[in-house]
């Protein structure tokens, strides 16, 4: 989301005149967007800020910018911290950055982490004509209502908001237009995106169906979604959509009841195992991905075994997972918390079962013929790289002209991270 988030802030900025840089040598303007989700990701923050510290040192016109999750946590405080910061925005104020940039301009600093009334998105211009990588993010959803112990989401990102039918199919249609042949619908809890239109409630299947019917979008993706939230028309769509891609991050966290009821996330081991099935009834070959936290609070050696049994019996095309991190105002920061190296272990146990299986599932794949969107070169001379539909990545000798569009390669070996392939 902090990818699409950015792309806006760039849009909104373009219309007071800004342009992109690759060197901060060259910025007149410097904003840094932040995520506030763990603590380490919150601290690089002021280690990175310093790193700028000196081309304003060199240049006193320049403006130092933090955007995002922490600017909306800590707000004021991030000037106290770093006195050499102008502008603080937070997520839901974007669509005031051209005017914060002009009062930055005139010497005033700037602080906004409102939650305004209306739509932010309705003020965020896109860039018009400018011509997009074959991929691109659309925000359909922000927010969150549910509340987990760990997470700061409710706090930063605000209520649970979904954006009106219409502006979403407007948004799609303009980044097709724009050369865009795969969406990842993005939500902090996507699947509970709803909307309405003439006079019909909608959920995200439906919404799905709808974008599925502009022909030049090939494929489209969602994500993130609560297992709770997987109704029975999502589920069905896996199944009848073409377009929509055979993979599905649907995050657990962990595998134990116990720890999954004191993490509020309202629903069993066996709930979300049923509800896998359920998945792979309609979509056999879907390729799942899933997030875990490990070593949250009163988590225990049993608990632990209890979500390396899962991930056993899921076996993830791939996953993410992280040590608890406390977060400040969160209501499991105050428990007492299993100790750092016992984290550290368990975290390392867990992963080395979640690549063993990512490994496996990228080995099925060498000697089947896939097809694969190409999106831009690779890192070597003639190469071109792209996703297959488990969302892989591919590389393969191409030419640069085939960027955007799907070819049939086959997969010839599997790095730790990506497929080998030739065009078929
Ligand atoms: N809405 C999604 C998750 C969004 S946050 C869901 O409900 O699954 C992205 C991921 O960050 C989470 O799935 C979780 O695994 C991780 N995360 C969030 N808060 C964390 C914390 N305090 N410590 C460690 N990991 C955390
Ligand atoms: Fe955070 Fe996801 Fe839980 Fe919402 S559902 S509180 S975003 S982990």
């Amino acid at each position: 989301m902090n990818v699409y988030d950015s792309e806006r802030m760039m849009d909104a900025l373009g219309t007071s005149g800004y342009v992109e840089t690759d060197t901060p040598d060259d910025a007149d303007m410097i904003l840094l967007n932040t995520c506030h989700i763990r603590e380490k990701a919150a601290e690089k923050i002021y280690s990175e800020l310093g790193r700028y510290k000196p081309f304003k040192l060199k240049k006193p016109d320049l403006k130092i910018g933090v955007a995002g999750c922490v600017a909306q946590a800590e707000g004021e405080e991030i000037i106290r911290r770093q006195p050499m910061v102008d502008l603080v925005v937070g997520p839901q104020a974007y669509h005031r950055l051209p005017e914060m940039a002009e009062a930055v301009g005139a010497g005033v600093k700037q602080v906004d982490t409102d939650f305004p009334e209306e739509d932010k998105f309705d003020h965020l211009p896109i860039r018009p004509k400018a011509k997009r990588a074959p991929t691109a993010f659309l925000t359909v959803q922000e927010g969150c209502d549910k509340f987990c112990a760990f997470c700061v989401v409710p706090y930063t990102r605000g209520a649970e908001v979904s954006r009106p039918v219409d502006k979403i199919i407007r948004e799609a249609n303009e980044l097709v237009e724009r050369g865009v042949v795969e969406i990842n619908l993005l939500g902090q809890n996507v699947n509970a995106w709803h909307g309405e239109k003439d006079g019909a409630e909608w959920g995200l299947a439906q919404l799905i169906r709808e974008l599925a019917k502009i022909d030049a979008l090939k494929r489209i993706r969602f994500t993130t979604s609560h297992p709770n939230d997987m109704d029975d028309d999502l589920i069905a769509a896996h199944g009848d959509v073409e377009k929509l891609m055979p993979y599905l991050h649907l995050p657990v966290q962990s595998g134990s009841d116990k720890i999954l009821k004191t993490m509020n996330r309202k629903h069993t081991a066996a709930q979300y195992l049923k509800l896998v099935e359920r998945i792979r009834d309609v979509r056999p070959d879907i390729a799942l991905s899933g997030d875990f936290i490990v070593g949250f609070p009163g988590e225990s050696e049993s608990d632990f075994a209890d979500t390396m049994a899962l991930c056993e019996k899921v076996r993830y095309a791939q996953a993410y997972s992280f040590k608890y991190s406390p977060r400040p105002g969160t209501p499991a920061a105050d428990r007492s918390h299993v100790d750092e190296r016992e984290k550290s272990n368990r975290l390392a146990q867990l992963q080395e079962l979640l690549s063993q299986h990512q490994m496996d599932f990228q080995q099925s794949m060498i000697g089947k013929t896939l097809p694969v969107l190409l999106e831009k070169p690779g890192r070597m001379a003639g190469q071109m790289i792209g996703k297959s539909a488990y969302l892989h990545a591919v590389h393969m000798m191409a030419a640069p002209e085939l960027a955007g569009t799907v070819v049939q390669a086959r997969i010839l070996w599997s790095d730790k991270n990506s497929l080998a392939a030739e065009i078929a």
